[in-house]
């Protein structure tokens, strides 16, 4: 089975964590894609800059819902920050014969030498990445640079969706709206929960 892994902190999931989904669906067809909310510090102010990650996987729930989609809240349940080499090995150890693509914006992608034990990650998982405003050129660039480290990788084409997590909370808290920018299940779980509304 062709298992897509995507990983990141969604606080909260916005319109570009769906674009790169859709597009890598689109070009890995995978059988099963595993979406995985990152534990993060907890943070004591309510309305803060930290959604608890019971608030996170609960977007993610609301955002990715779909047929052959499932969230995992392992990283969470681990109650600390996790390398993704620890949670790839989770996977194969969990399922053993999959093929994993491992998912990633193009930030990541560029810094992907920085990772821990990437080399290891290489062998493990196809990395699958969707730019997010850098070029296909640099993209390409680095990819071939990492070919000698092991890299095997899938770069969409699809277009640049520009939106971060970080400019949807800076909107919200500077009281502007963000319809524009999530998923409406998503706006309207923030707003009934009163996310991000306060300085952290
Ligand atoms: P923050 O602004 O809080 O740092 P973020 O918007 O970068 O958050 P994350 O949840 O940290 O979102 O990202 C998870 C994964 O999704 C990463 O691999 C990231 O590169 C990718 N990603 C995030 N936003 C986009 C986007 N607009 N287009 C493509 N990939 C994205």
């Amino acid at each position: 089975m062709k298992r897509l892994i995507f990983g990141g902190s969604f606080n909260p999931v916005h319109n570009g964590h769906l674009a790169l989904l859709r597009a890598l669906t689109e070009a890995v067809e995978p059988d099963v894609t595993t979406v995985i909310p990152a534990y993060l510090p907890v943070h004591k102010a309510v309305g803060g800059d930290y959604a608890d990650p019971a608030h996170r996987l609960a977007m993610c729930r609301l955002a990715f819902a779909a047929p052959r989609v499932e969230i995992s809240d392992w990283e969470i349940a681990q109650r600390h920050a996790c390398y993704t080499v620890d949670t790839l090995t989770a996977i194969r150890r969990a399922h053993p014969e999959d093929e994993l693509y491992l998912a990633c914006g193009s930030d990541m992608f560029l810094t992907f030498d920085e990772w821990r034990r990437y080399k290891d990650i290489y062998q493990m998982a196809v990395i699958c990445a969707v730019s997010r405003g850098d070029t296909l050129s640099e993209m390409r660039a680095f990819a071939r640079e990492q070919e000698k480290y092991g890299m095997r990788c899938l770069l969409s084409e699809a277009e640049p969706v520009v939106v971060s997590s970080t400019q949807v909370r800076q909107r919200i808290r500077a009281g502007e709206d963000v319809r524009d920018l999530v998923p409406l299940a998503v706006l309207a779980y923030i707003e009934a929960n009163g996310l991000y509304r306060e300085e952290a």
